[in-house]
């Protein structure tokens, strides 16, 4: 269960939607009906992947993780490939277990190990699973050199139409749950390249854990995102 309680994190909700102008997002089933209009951000989970959904001015409540928003994205907007890039501190599991058997979707997930969920690990990759597990301690420098290494050209190999990013904060250095060492200039960055990698992207607010710094953390993910 999630330490956040949701009154404390409706700030960080309303930041957390954004517009890009040219590039089309998806996250909910209502927003995949005007895919032109906005790119909507902000799930915030009471468990990995799910949970509050903010819809321009309403909040409406859904189970709606991300393996959901890309299997929409497919099928309501036509897309055929789909990249996810989950840098929540978290391996994606869940995510993991949806599309391991599905070429149409690329997922990578950079994240601590060993660590809770404790999959995620070096042997665990399968034809377009991709997990990165990185070593307690890591900061910016690891993050952006798994991305020069790795994530950047296994996506760029992939050319998804659309990139969906597990956006996670709890990689941070001041989050309670983990031991990494991730900046919020290091996020600006990560969400940056993430950006970069499709000509569409969206993101889903997952974890982070400290609610003083969650949402500056979220605001320089938004600024790497060009959505500010
Ligand atoms: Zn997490």
């Amino acid at each position: 269960m999630r330490r956040l309680l949701i009154g404390s994190i409706l700030p960080a909700f309303f930041i957390a939607i954004w517009e890009i102008s040219s590039r089309t997002g998806v996250l909910t089933l209502e927003s995949l009906s005007r895919p032109s209009d906005i790119v909507l951000a902000a799930i915030v989970g009471l468990s990995d992947g799910s949970i509050l959904v903010a819809t321009g001015q309403t909040f409406e409540t859904a189970l709606l993780g991300l393996a959901i928003a890309a299997r929409a994205a497919q099928q309501h907007l036509g897309l055929k490939r789909v990249a996810i890039v989950d840098y929540d501190v978290h391996h994606g599991n869940g995510t993991e277990a949806v599309f391991e058997n599905d070429d149409s979707v690329l997922f990578i997930s950079l994240h601590q190990w060993p660590f809770y969920p404790g999959t995620g690990g070096p042997d665990d990759q399968h034809e377009t699973t991709l997990n990165i597990p990185l070593a307690a301690g890591s900061g910016d420098e690891e993050y952006l050199r798994a991305f020069e290494e790795t994530v950047e050209p296994a996506v760029a190999r992939f050319e998804p139409e659309l990139v969906i990013v597990s956006a996670g904060f709890d990689a941070h250095y001041d989050d309670p749950l983990a031991e990494m060492r991730v900046s919020e200039n290091g996020f600006r960055e990560l969400s940056r390249r993430c950006a970069a990698m499709a000509p569409r992207v969206a993101a889903v607010l997952e974890g982070g854990y400290e609610i003083e710094t969650l949402p500056g953390l979220v605001q320089a993910a938004l600024d790497g995102f060009g959505a500010y």
